[in-house]
């Protein structure tokens, strides 16, 4: 994730609750099923500002929701990217390895230009997957939860990872990358409160996995939901209705059967609906919010986390580059 700072729900549904669900998946005989790393992409986030003198306090705000969230540093490593020269280096080979053509025609970046109103996309924004496909090879990653938006750059990583492969052959091991797959959950891609199908900080359509239930229900207020459903006791479409979609995600399954069928007969009215989906969306991120203080308070425990992943990522990142060298017969 790039430290954008405090998470939104979008990041919860699509990644961070997926993260932690991978972390602690174990196998018949106790053991874990994935190794798990998690990577704070900062100099991804020069793509959307080069403004950089909040990145640490965006970082630490968004590591301390990583570790309320569930994350837990003795099994999965946390890192910077710029803490770890490897990626850029590896950056520089996979950059060859694809065309700008191939780039050009990524569908995320084509959102986000049109989404940020972007007049033009620097060299570095192009290379985004790139950076990306870096990021997970190095660790020799085959499974990369995240979102929908995503999914187009694991596809490129899966390319490059192949293109590698055919062109260097290791003594040794052969293949020196493994193609990996996108895990996505089912709220892969959250709607913002504006009716945008996505939320996300830059369209400020987001809630905050840190926001307090009186802020929650304030953000809900003001949701669109399905515009011609005008007066209390109008029947709704639940379809069409950002709020009904957040009630799937954190109302109980038998709760939302009842929601849609008073919204449809013209029965729950969405003032109420929304009150409904706030408590709903507050009860779930209650434990969050307090875990989250005993965080906040310690930032240095959060930096120490930081140094101690880095550390070990070095040392991972290390080993892959060497077999890279030698696939490359370089250095
Ligand atoms: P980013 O902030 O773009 O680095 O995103 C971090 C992760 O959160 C990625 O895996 C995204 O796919 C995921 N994500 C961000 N916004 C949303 C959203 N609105 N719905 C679902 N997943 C999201």
């Amino acid at each position: 994730m790039r430290p954008t700072g405090k998470l939104h729900l979008g990041h919860y549904t699509g990644a961070l609750e997926n993260w932690v669900a991978r972390q602690n998946e174990v196998e018949a005989g106790g053991k874990r099923t994935f190794d798990t790393y998690f990577l704070i992409a900062d100099y991804h986030s020069l793509t959307t500002s080069l403004e950089t003198s909040d990145v640490f306090d965006c970082t630490i705000d968004m590591v301390t929701d990583w570790l309320a969230a569930g994350v837990d540093p003795e099994k999965s490593p946390i890192f910077r990217q710029s803490q770890v020269k490897q990626h850029t280096e590896l950056f520089l080979i996979f950059a060859m390895l694809v065309t700008a053509s191939r780039l050009e025609r990524n569908p995320t970046l084509k959102d986000q230009v049109r989404d940020l109103n972007m007049e033009a996309v620097s060299y570095g924004h192009l290379g985004y997957p790139v950076l990306q496909a870096a990021d997970i090879l190095l660790y020799k990653g085959n499974a990369v939860p995240v979102g929908e938006d995503q999914l187009p750059h694991v596809e490129i990583t899966r390319e490059i990872a192949r293109r590698f492969n055919k062109q260097y052959q290791h003594p040794e091991i052969g293949d020196v990358f493994e193609e990996p797959e996108p895990k996505i959950t089912k709220f892969s891609r959250l709607a913002g409160l504006d009716g945008k199908m996505k939320m996300s900080k830059s369209l400020g359509n987001t809630i905050l996995l840190s926001d307090l239930p009186e802020e929650v229900q304030n953000k809900l207020r003001k949701a669109v939901t399905d515009t011609q459903k005008i007066r209390k006791n109008d029947p709704g479409r639940p379809e069409v209705c950002t709020v009904f979609s957040y009630h799937c995600r954190f109302s109980p399954p038998e709760k939302v059967e009842e929601i849609e069928r008073d919204c449809r007969s013209g029965a729950l009215g969405c003032v109420d609906c929304k009150k409904l989906c706030s408590a709903a969306i507050s009860q779930e991120l209650a434990p969050i919010l307090e875990k989250r203080e005993g965080y906040a308070a310690r930032p240095d425990l959060v930096k120490d986390i930081l140094l101690s992943g880095e550390k070990l990522a070095r040392r991972i990142a290390q080993t892959t580059m060497q077999e890279v060298h030698e696939a490359m017969k370089i250095g």
